[in-house]
């Protein structure tokens, strides 16, 4: 099967060159075309033309727009029996949107949001959350080995998303635990290698403190996860939220953080930046 991938930010590069290593990679569209040099693939000026030679399509864009934007130009030339994976993390209607869409075209679409950072995609261990039909993903599942760690299939499109949401609620809740307890611990003098180092290997250890504890320490916050994308995240699961009647205090606490990091100008920078507030 031609494996086509649409958006090489921070995650779609990593996941890319893993297709590539992995021989599947057969085409690459990007938006800004620079970010296509190191692919020996087809380079395609339009998602069009790249969507009228592949067999599987790989979406990883920023937000709910930019997936719809895209999944109505592919639906234009997209061939039957086409499978389209959004990698991208949006709500789980613009998932629905997406397959009724491609529905039309006889194009299958699975909503698989993924967790792992930047980290996760360049070393393929995301794991990764299916919405859609399980016979479909069954089809892929190979391809989709070289990206994961983990693939588990939820249940109908959306679900995908919907357990994307419970991730990013999590994610809220450990980047204001690590921020404060680290702020903290620099307020009390302490090392704060040796701190990261021993907390890290206890019951508070977590994926954020070992991969941004030091980094966020040293004023660092340029890798990994715009918290801009974040805050889009959380807007989602507000949104949720609300029509489910389920309070989620820590996360409206980290959209307001993140609204004052943004209008100072730090929505590109990693989520970790929170710790700016501390
Ligand atoms: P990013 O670095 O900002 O990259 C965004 C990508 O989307 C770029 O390739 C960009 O093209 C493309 N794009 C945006 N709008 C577009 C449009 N309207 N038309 C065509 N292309 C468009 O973001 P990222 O960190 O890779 O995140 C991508 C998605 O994965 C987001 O939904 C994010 O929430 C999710 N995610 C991120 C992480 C993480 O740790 N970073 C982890 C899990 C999930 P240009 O190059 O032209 O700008």
């Amino acid at each position: 099967m031609k494996v086509g991938i649409i958006g090489l930010g921070a995650m779609g590069l990593g996941m890319a060159r893993r297709l590539a290593q992995a021989g599947f990679l057969a085409g690459v569209y990007n938006r800004t075309a620079a970010k296509m040099a190191e692919f020996s693939v087809t380079h395609y000026a339009q998602p069009e033309a790249l969507a009228a030679d592949m067999d599987v399509i790989v979406l990883c864009v920023s937000a709910d727009k930019d997936v719809l934007d895209m999944v109505e130009a592919i639906a234009t030339t997209i061939k039957p029996n086409t499978i389209v994976i959004d990698t991208s993390t949006v709500s789980s209607e613009t998932a629905q949107q997406a397959a009724a869409c491609l529905a039309k075209h006889n194009a299958a679409f699975l909503d698989a949001p993924v967790s792992g950072g930047v980290e996760g995609a360049k070393n393929g261990t995301l794991s990764m959350m299916v919405g859609g039909d399980a016979a479909v993903l069954e089809r892929v599942r190979p391809i989709l080995a070289c990206m994961t760690a983990r693939i588990i299939h939820i249940g109908a499109t959306g679900s995908g998303q919907a357990t994307k949401a419970v991730n990013q609620i999590m994610c809220a809740g450990i980047n204001q635990a690590v921020t404060e307890a680290l702020a903290f611990a620099e307020a009390q003098q302490l090392p704060m290698a040796k701190v990261i180092e021993v907390i890290a290997g206890g019951a508070a250890g977590n994926w954020f403190l070992d991969h941004r504890g030091l980094t966020m320490t040293q004023g660092e916050f340029s890798t990994g996860f715009k918290l801009a994308l974040h805050h889009k995240d959380l807007k989602i699961a507000e949104l949720m939220a609300a029509q489910a009647g389920v309070a989620i205090p820590l996360a409206a606490m980290t959209i307001t953080d993140y609204e004052q990091l943004m209008r100072e100008g730090y929505g590109d920078e990693d989520i970790s930046a929170l710790y700016r507030l501390k």
